[in-house]
């Protein structure tokens, strides 16, 4: 009679256990843990209701685990956040600021509408960004309405987006339409990055949200299961590498902290850990620049390696990381100070997308409360009242292939950023040679940026635009993009008065292009263009200008921009045979879906077998004055400006 007494009990427990969504995470999680006794007891005895208010009542009441990130006593609502939180009100949800306004989503929220086919409009949808502004605003007001909205819309997303990854195994085989439409928005909701977005947010979502009256038992342990379930799915399917696999560890790694309850917690922060601190060897080149050689990458790269080392410094496990791994993030800062214009802004090579001096400042300050020995840092965090400034002007980060020629600090300084480093990554351009040039508070020459990253047809061929080589600063056969980046250094150093930096890329197949370029007496430039080898067709230099209505002279190949703040820059090609100056379509797409018009112009002339051409460019500010001329002859380039005359031996 006891024994069927007990099975009965069980059945009941396991009925009720079913019929609670989420109810299985009881068994997830390790309940011999302190606090956690009534929430066992009531476990034991099947009666998961009270299981799961008393689970509630221990995490409200949970002391002893910091999350770093976010100060919970000093929330603030920024207006464009409060903005994010209102919309979302209304189910038009913040996804993506290259869309802006903001799509609505429908009364009965449609997680599948997908108005401009890019993939990133439907990636980040699934990224919840307007659910931290929820959890914001319902701090900052106390406004239950902000509470609700959140756990309407997180349940909603939950019973609307399942994961079934038995259908992704049967993917190929025969699958229904219906299937085939679940397989389809998996791969967006359920892309690792995006789970470990969720899985980074909801820990701040969390922390405040439990302590509205809307969060209840049932809620929250549907939460915690479809947490567990998060976790799990990165664990099973980390990114083979780049940065999606810094962040997914990053993130697991603080799931792993903030909720040592789970059975699987030690599992999601050794792991987690673990790749961070084997990627940081990988990821990293000895110089400091991370491998997929993109300035927004690298310095996201810097912050996931900071995240971790502070949420494990807070919580008692900062040996966790060794000291190599503390000195490369400081290597990864100098690249950044390095190649950042006076302004904030890096060059926008690859991927990258402008930034601005704020948001520099910021990143400078955390970086110097992670570095407070460093001088440089405190000099960039403190616009130089702190600290010291680098003690040297041009400098090389030879691994990555990026040279920096400057002739000062400050936002009067001249400052060029030469690319050409190795292969790289699909946030790298096939751009290798290309440079931007800032002079006295203007960027001369910015690169065209990125514009959108991959969707349909149309959005792709609009990506291709800004991807062509032909659209950086660089040169082409037939205009076409070049077949192989591989840059090798030739030469860095100081000679003949002019910092002096030269590269070849074997850029076609016979063709090898080198250039060299020299910095003269801190003041002006001459690049030497040189394409050899035994491919044929026509090779050109191009060059693209920021927006600006320049004074152009196509039969002396030359150039001068006319800024009335008198802060202006000329620009003449020389060739070795005769050459056309052509002008281009140009674009300049400083940051996501957004581009300008501008002009840009290409140098060319027939290359004819094995003969190599060489251009000469010569880029002088416009306080020099006189006519410009350059010759190369025996391994000396030969330049007058005015009265001005120099002699440049080639490397
Ligand atoms: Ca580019």
């Amino acid at each position: 009679m006891k024994t069927l007494f007990l099975s009965l009990t069980l059945i009941v427990a396991s009925l009720s256990a079913a019929a609670m969504p989420g109810g299985d995470v009881f068994r997830k999680l390790n309940l011999d843990g302190k606090g956690l006794e009534k929430v066992k007891t009531a476990v034991a005895v099947g009666d998961t209701t009270r299981a799961a208010g008393e689970l509630l009542s221990y995490y409200r009441s949970r002391k002893g685990i910091v999350l770093t990130g976010i100060d919970l006593d000093r929330v603030k609502l920024p207006d464009d956040e409060r903005m994010m939180a209102d919309e979302a009100l209304d189910h038009r949800f913040f996804v993506h600021y290259g869309y802006q306004p903001s799509f609505f989503y429908g009364d009965d929220i449609d997680w599948t509408y997908w108005p401009v086919k890019d993939n990133e409009l439907r990636w980040q949808l699934h990224r919840h960004k307007w659910f931290i502004a929820l959890a914001k605003a319902y701090k900052t007001t106390g406004d239950e309405k902000y509470a609700k909205a959140w756990i309407e819309q997180y349940a909603d997303w939950m019973d609307k987006n399942p994961l079934d990854t038995t259908l992704f195994r049967k993917h190929g085989k025969l699958l229904t339409a219906e299937q085939q439409a679940l397989v389809e928005n998996m791969s967006f909701a359920w892309r690792p990055l995006e789970v470990s977005h969720r899985l980074q947010e909801q820990l701040t979502i969390f922390a405040i949200m439990i302590n509205s009256p809307a969060f209840t038992p049932e809620f929250l342990v549907r939460f915690l299961d479809e947490y567990e379930m998060h976790a799990g799915h990165i664990m099973r399917n980390f990114s083979a590498q780049g940065n999606h696999l810094l962040f997914e560890a990053q993130r697991v790694a603080f799931a792993g902290i903030y909720f040592p309850e789970f059975r699987g917690a030690r599992e999601w922060l050794q792991q987690g850990i673990g790749i961070l601190n084997e990627q940081i060897g990988r990821q990293v080149y000895a110089d400091g620049m991370q491998f997929e050689l993109d300035f927004g990458y690298h310095m996201a790269s810097i912050e996931i390696f900071l995240k971790a080392l502070r949420m494990a410094s807070a919580n008692g496990m900062r040996d966790a990381f060794p000291p190599s791994y503390i000195a490369t993030v400081e290597r990864m800062i100098e690249v950044v100070w390095n190649v950042t214009f006076p302004d904030g802004s890096q060059p926008l090579f690859g991927d990258h997308k402008t930034t601005d001096k704020n948001e520099m400042l910021k990143k400078f300050r955390t970086w110097e409360q992670a570095f407070p020995e460093n001088r440089q840092i405190a000099w960039f965090a403190s616009e130089g009242k702190r600290g010291e400034r680098p003690a040297y002007l041009s400098h090389a980060f030879k691994t990555s292939g990026f040279y920096i020629l400057r002739n000062g600090w400050n936002a009067a300084s001249t400052m060029m950023v030469v690319k050409a480093g190795p292969p790289a990554f699909w946030h790298n351009q096939p751009d290798n040679g290309t440079f931007e040039l800032w002079r006295k508070g203007r960027n001369f020459f910015p690169d065209s940026g990125c514009y959108v990253y991959s969707g349909d047809d149309k959005v792709q061929a609009e990506r291709e635009w800004f991807r062509q080589t032909r659209v950086h600063n660089t040169l082409t056969l037939d205009g076409a993009d070049i077949e192989r980046t591989d840059s090798k250094l030739l030469y860095w150093g100081h000679s003949c008065k002019a910092d002096v930096v030269s590269t070849a890329n074997p850029s076609y197949l016979g063709l090898t292009h080198t250039r060299t370029v020299f910095f003269v007496e801190g003041e002006f430039l001459v690049i030497v263009d040189r394409a050899e080898g035994d491919a044929t067709g026509k090779v050109a230099l191009h060059y693209g200008l920021c927006p600006c209505e320049p004074k152009i002279d196509l039969a002396d190949a030359s150039l001068e921009t006319l800024f009335a703040d008198g802060n202006n820059i000329r620009l003449q090609v020389f060739c070795n045979r005769p050459c056309t100056m052509t002008s281009e379509e140009g674009w300049l797409s400083p940051s996501y879906r957004s581009k300008t018009e501008r002009p840009a112009f290409s140098f060319g002339c027939p290359k004819p077998g094995n003969a190599p051409v060489e251009f000469i460019t010569v880029i002088a500010p416009g306080e020099m004055s006189g006519s410009i001329s350059a010759s190369l002859v025996s391994g000396k380039v030969k330049v007058s400006i005015g009265r001005r005359k120099y002699e440049l031996a080639m490397p």
